[in-house]
């Protein structure tokens, strides 16, 4: 039996020293049984968009506002590593944390080490004012550079066996700073060289997700979201028998239970659904997670760290066999319409080529598109790009856009071959004004654009019409809201 396991856990997971601490016992109970973990673990919560925020002030020459963003992350992580070493004593002794501790001691001297570093490249670029893509990944970088060696020395304090691994050592990836492209064969090459062998002395070892370097050792990240693809490229690089993704809810639901309340656990979903969930906005996984995994056929579970009993979702690669049309609905705000109309140039042979091209050169990539004899509709995310890409494709034809768009997308291996799912679909959402439709590109989702505002109550609406008598084998009828 294949032993390795990489368990990821996400910001909400490592938000304070009790959530490390609770998450060190996930990782205990699964030695205890036999397995050998490789730890995934993203920045502590909202520290992303905190230093995303902190490279932002700065760029505008505000550095004091920027200074002052990075020294409550100093404080929260500094803070942590105290509660941490305190541990459960410090719920019955106050005075735990004021007891001299020179594991504790050498803790914080590394985090000011690289708060110090931080604070100067911040510095540095609030006199320069210009926030390249590879400064930003930088900048970024630090949230699981620190959050990563913090849980690492917290499980070892636990009794695990544990050891950090610097993340940009193994994930090497291309330039493409913001969304860098990994590059398999050296992840394996260089997992074997930083991992493995500490799993053959029984090490635990963590790693910071999202963060990768260059070949020439310049620091990187995956894209927002890109713990989950570590863990799959880790779990892919090593041949592990399993990829536990452990998040804030019970797994994968048949709707965000954010948005919607009644939302159910999905217990099994196919590779193929749970990307294209992803795709389409599921913000519960990353939509590169699922590829290394597919590629090697290891099964993928989305667990809850606060509720660890729950089974969660498998996520294998064939599904079985579902009564219900859709397994879930997922929704991608922040969406513009751009319509393109050849008032010059009627439809002809290369005039499709000719607005691809257009996007192409803009990198921007396209949602949902449809046609008409002299029009183009397409969906984009809405970006600062957009006003370049509309005079470029002014010179093509009269072009539109709007943006506040939402698109609401219905995923299920049993879409094919069902009668009458269209119409069930539209009579649910008859109220909201639907935009563009699109089935058939994949066979298994249905989608359409709303305003953003009616997206919730869309949602809302067919999740009411689809989900009222869900198939026991494949949905947990008791609803997200009443366990997470
Ligand atoms: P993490 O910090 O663990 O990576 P994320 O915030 O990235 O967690 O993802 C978990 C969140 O994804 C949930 O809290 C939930 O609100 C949201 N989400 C969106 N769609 C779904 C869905 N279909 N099933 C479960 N969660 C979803
Ligand atoms: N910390 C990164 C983010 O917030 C990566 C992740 O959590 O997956 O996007
Ligand atoms: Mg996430």
């Amino acid at each position: 039996m294949n032993r390795l396991v990489v368990m990821k856990f996400g910001g909400t997971s490592v938000e304070d020293a009790k959530a490390i601490l609770r998450t060190a016992g996930i990782v205990a109970g699964r030695v205890a049984k036999g397995l050998q973990p490789v730890v995934v673990v993203s920045a502590m919560a909202r520290v992303t968009d905190l230093l995303i925020s902190a490279a932002a002030t700065a760029a505008r020459g505000d550095r004091a506002s920027a200074l002052a963003i990075t020294e409550r992350l100093r404080i929260r992580h500094h803070d942590t590593a105290t509660q941490i070493a305190a541990g459960p004593a410090l719920e019955h002794d106050p005075l735990a944390v004021m007891r001299p501790d020179p594991e504790l001691a050498a803790t914080h001297a590394w985090m000011e080490t690289e708060f110090d570093g931080l604070d100067e490249i911040l510095r540095g670029l609030a006199v320069v004012g210009e926030l390249t893509p590879r400064i930003s990944d930088m900048i970024v970088s630090y949230g699981e550079r620190i959050s990563s060696r913090m849980i690492a020395e917290a499980f070892a304090r636990t009794g695990l066996n544990a050891v950090h691994v610097d993340a940009r050592q193994c994930i090497v990836t291309d330039a493409q700073h913001g969304k860098a492209i990994p590059l398999d064969a050296l992840i394996e090459q260089r997992l074997k060289q930083h991992v493995v062998p500490h799993l053959a002395e029984a090490r635990v070892p963590v790693l910071g997700g999202f963060i990768g370097s260059t070949e020439q050792g310049v620091t990187t990240t995956l894209g927002r979201g890109g713990s989950d693809f570590t863990a799959a490229l880790v779990g892919g690089g090593i041949d592990a028998g399993a990829i536990e993704i452990w998040t804030d809810v019970n797994g994968i639901m048949t709707a965000d239970p954010r948005m919607c309340p009644d939302a159910l656990r999905v217990r099994t979903i196919s590779f193929e659904e749970a990307a294209e969930l992803a795709y389409f906005g599921a913000k519960v996984l990353h939509p590169a997670t699922i590829l290394p995994a597919v590629r090697k056929n290891i099964p993928v579970l989305v667990l809850n760290s606060k509720n660890p009993q729950n089974e969660g979702t498998r996520i294998t690669a064939l599904a079985p066999h579902c009564s219900s049309p859709f397994k879930s609905i997922a929704v991608k705000k922040r969406l513009t319409i751009m319509d393109v109309v050849a008032s010059r140039m009627l439809m002809s042979h290369g005039y499709l080529r000719s607005i691809f091209e257009v996007f192409d050169r803009h990198k921007c990539p396209v949602d949902m598109v449809s046609t008409s004899e002299v029009s183009v509709s397409l969906s984009l995310d809405s970006n600062e790009k957009l006003p370049a890409i509309a005079a470029d494709l002014s010179k093509l034809a009269d072009v539109k856009y709007e943006g506040r768009k939402a698109l609401v997308c219905m995923v299920g291996e049993n879409i094919r071959g069902q009668n009458g799912i269209a119409a069930r679909v539209f009579q649910s959402v008859r109220h909201v004004n639907l935009r563009m439709i699109s089935q058939g590109a994949s066979e298994i989702n249905m989608s359409f654009m709303v305003e953003e505002d009616d997206a919730d109550e869309a949602v809302r609406s067919l999740h009411a019409e689809f989900f009222a008598d869900p198939d026991p084998e494949i949905f947990d009828r008791e609803a997200a809201a009443a366990k997470s």
